[in-house]
């Protein structure tokens, strides 16, 4: 996946830097907000009965990411994307899966789509869609070897995590007999090196749905870079805050959640981290920009102690050896319960509802969203987005403030 991120908050002068923090300081208290509820229109669902019923296994998972890895870097057009749209052909039999190739700006990818539906389905059955690109970035711009920044990496975490993780689900999903649509997308084309950059597969996907698909997706989620072995999950922004009120919960129920009792009465431990946000922008912005309530599970710190996009992430360094088959299955027990509870499944939605204001806030602040993108203890973006312009302001106040009181002098 691709979004930098830059500091906030930069200024030059000393004291409206202090000011700053210190306004900062004393704000984020107070729109700090603890996500503990499911929200509309998502309904709480009965969870712990079903964690013993999961069967994703993590191992199976790590197996497909070092198949994929020795296939070489999954770049659009290459033998090796074509091997793995093989084998996901060869092995869903009780899937329907269909390739989508497209050409934008000179560029051809091709999208895999497999889908599972109850025999009663019809045109306005609900659906759930998980989505991870297969594609693995063409080039290695942060590696520190200067004379290997124009080669490809072969995107273990990367690429092949996610990719492996919606093969294992498509593995398990036949036998859970749901009684909702499942949608696996594997998109090409989202780590491509392009200026501006373009997640050419989701945005192709998005461009090619009708309204009514559109109004029956209930869930749209990203599984990217799920693979590290210090596993550190958090909200991502933008997302849709309703889905993301789902995750806590389900997270909770697997010891995922620090301190928070799982469902054997076990206090969790930090893997999941609602309280903290980092933005991203990734194949769930082209699903959110058309009004699917879309989120991205990521892992942005690959590698210990990394910051958000830094450690192994675009570097050579991204490699089997640094996935781990336990982080793979934790999140795929965690996409597992949520299926098999029937966790996003939305009740009472109308056409006009599937966009709430929300997130129209959100999209229509997605610019100003890459300039001032920060790890925050920020959950609420309305509140957020407020406090952060009224910050701002102040702080060319006080810029302006100290800039005439030093022109006195
Ligand atoms: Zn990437």
């Amino acid at each position: 996946m691709l979004m930098p991120v830059a500091s906030a908050f930069r200024t030059s002068h000393s004291l409206a830097t202090v000011v700053v923090v210190a306004l900062l300081c004393s704000c984020s208290t107070s729109f700090m907000q603890q996500v503990h509820a499911v929200e509309s229109p998502y309904e709480t669902v009965e969870i712990c009965g079903h964690v013993e019923q999961l069967t994703f296994n993590g191992t199976l998972t790590n197996q497909s990411v070092q198949w994929q890895t020795n296939l070489g870097p999954r770049i659009p057009g290459s033998n090796a994307s074509e091997a793995f749209r093989n084998s996901v052909e060869e092995n869903l039999t009780q899937w329907n899966v269909s390739n989508h190739e497209y050409t934008v700006d000179n560029l051809t990818f091709t999208n895999i789509e497999a889908t599972l539906s109850p025999q009663d389905a019809d045109g306005e059955t609900p659906r759930v869609v998980l989505v991870a690109h297969y594609d693995t970035r063409n080039v290695a711009e942060r590696d520190s070897d200067e004379n290997r920044t124009d080669e490809p990496i072969v995107g273990a975490n990367d690429g092949a995590s996610g990719a492996a993780a919606l093969l294992e689900l498509a593995r398990i999903i036949p036998s859970m007999n749901l009684g909702y649509e499942v949608k696996l997308l594997w998109t090409d084309a989202e780590d491509q090196h392009y200026s501006p950059h373009r997640f050419f597969g989701a945005e192709a996907w998005a461009g090619h749905q009708s309204q009514l698909d559109i109004n029956r997706t209930d869930a749209y989620i990203v599984l990217d870079m799920i693979g590290d072995a210090d596993l550190q999950l958090t909200h991502v922004w933008p997302g849709n805050n309703e889905l993301w009120s789902t995750i806590t919960p389900l997270a909770q129920a697997l010891g995922m959640v620090e301190n928070q009792t799982d469902c054997n009465g076990q206090a969790g431990i930090k893997i999941f981290d609602m309280n903290t946000s980092i933005g991203v922008y990734d194949d769930h912005i082209a699903a959110l920009d058309i009004g699917i309530p879309a989120i991205d599970l990521i892992d942005i710190r690959y590698g210990p102690n990394a910051t958000p996009f830094g450690g192994y992430w675009h570097t050579h360094e991204d490699t089997p050896d640094k996935v781990s088959a336990e982080s793979l299955e934790t999140v795929g027990r965690m996409v597992e319960l949520g299926l098999r509870s029937g966790a996003w499944l939305r009740t009472n939605v109308t056409q006009n509802e599937n966009l709430e204001p929300e997130d129209l806030q959100e999209n229509s602040s997605n610019e100003t969203s890459k300039e001032m993108n920060t790890e925050t203890t920020v959950t609420h973006p309305l509140l957020a987005t407020l406090a952060l312009s009224s910050i701002g302001i102040l702080a060319l106040l006080v810029a302006f403030l100290v800039w005439n009181t030093r022109k006195d002098f």
